[in-house]
C-alpha cells in the first residue's frame, strides 16, 4: 500500500509493541532488506510496472562474462553510461535520500539492537544512514572492488585514470571493478561469511523490503526459524514469508520502522546505556 494511504489502528500498533519486544529482549538482532526499503526513496523495483528496467531494459544477463572479456570497454560505459539500464539506475540512485525505515535501522543499530543488517540493495542507502556493520551481498553502486583479493575501494579516494583503464589494485595488481556483483558473477566470498557468522548468533531477525525468496538471502530467515529464532516480516503486502513469520507487520517500511523503534526505545533495552 502507498504510505499516504496507511493508517496507524490501535490493534497495528499493538502487534508493533509486540515485535519490540521481541527485539528488545533478543541475544542478538540481524536485519536483512531488499528493493521495497528503498521504493520511499524513489527508488522503483527493476521488474514489474514502472520497474526500472522495464522502463530503462534489462543488463545483460552475461554482465560478470562481458566484464571479463572487455574490462576497459565496461569500465568506459561505466564512467559515462550509454546503455539505457545504466543510464536509468545511476539517474535513479543519485537522486534517492534515505527515508525513515534506512534511518530507523541505523538508530536501531545505535541503541544495540540491530548487531548487523545484510542487504540485497546496491543503492548506498544503509550507508548514507549511517549503518555500521553493513553486509552489501550484491555489493554497493558506488564502490569498487578488486577481483583478485576482494579489497573494496571507496570511489571518494579512489583513483581513477581514465586513459589508462581498467583500474589496477594498489596492494595485489588485480583488475578493479565495480563492486555490485553483475549478473553471472559469484558473491564475494567474505560477505557472505559475514552473513553467516551474524546468522549463527541471530535469535530475532527482521526482515524488510523483501520475500527473500532468492539465494543466499532466502537462506537466512530459515536458517533463524531452524534454531527456534524469531521471524519479524516488515512489507507493505503479504508475501512468501508471511506464512512461516513470526509477526509479519503489513504496511510502508518507514511508518513502520520508525515506530517499532519507537516501542525498541520506551522498552529500554539495547547494549549502549545512555
Ligand atoms: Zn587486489
Amino acid at each position: 500500500m502507498p504510505a499516504t494511504d496507511f493508517q496507524m489502528t490501535p490493534e497495528f500498533d499493538a502487534t508493533i509493541q509486540q515485535a519490540a519486544a521481541l527485539v528488545a529482549g533478543a541475544r542478538s538482532v540481524v536485519a536483512l532488506t531488499g528493493a521495497g526499503l528503498s521504493v520511499e526513496s524513489g527508488i522503483p523495483p527493476f521488474r514489474g510496472p514502472g520497474g526500472l528496467w522495464t522502463k530503462h531494459g534489462e543488463p545483460p544477463l552475461d554482465g560478470y562474462q562481458r566484464f571479463l572479456r572487455e574490462p576497459a570497454k565496461a569500465w568506459r560505459e561505466r564512467l559515462n553510461p550509454t546503455e539505457g539500464w545504466a543510464k536509468g539506475l545511476k539517474e535513479t540512485f543519485e537522486a534517492a535520500k534515505p527515508n525513515l525505515g534506512h534511518d530507523a535501522f541505523a538508530a536501531l543499530e545505535a541503541f544495540g539492537c540491530c548487531d548487523a543488517l545484510i542487504t540485497q540493495n546496491v543503492d548506498d542507502l544503509h550507508l548514507q544512514a549511517g549503518q555500521q556493520n553493513l553486509l552489501e551481498i550484491h555489493g554497493n553502486h558506488y564502490w569498487l572492488r578488486c577481483l583478485e583479493c576482494h579489497t573494496r575501494f571507496d570511489p571518494k579516494t579512489f583513483e581513477i585514470d581514465e586513459a589508462d583503464l581498467p583500474p589496477h589494485c594498489p596492494a595485489c595488481d588485480g583488475i578493479v571493478k565495480g563492486d555490485t556483483v553483475s549478473f553471472g558473477e559469484p558473491i564475494p566470498p567474505a560477505v557472505l561469511r559475514g552473513c553467516y557468522a551474524a546468522v549463527e548468533h541471530c535469535d530475532v531477525m527482521l526482515v524488510a523490503g523483501t520475500s527473500a525468496t532468492v539465494f543466499p538471502a532466502a537462506d537466512f530467515p530459515l536458517e533463524v526459524l531452524r534454531k527456534g529464532g524469531a521471524i519479524i516480516e516488515i512489507n507493505p503486502y503479504e508475501s512468501e514469508l508471511t506464512a512461516v513469520a513470526t509477526l509479519s507487520l503489513q504496511g510502508p517500511g518507514g511508518a513502520v520502522l520508525e515506530r517499532l523503534l519507537h516501542h525498541v526505545r520506551a522498552a529500554g533495552a539495547g547494549g549502549v546505556s545512555a
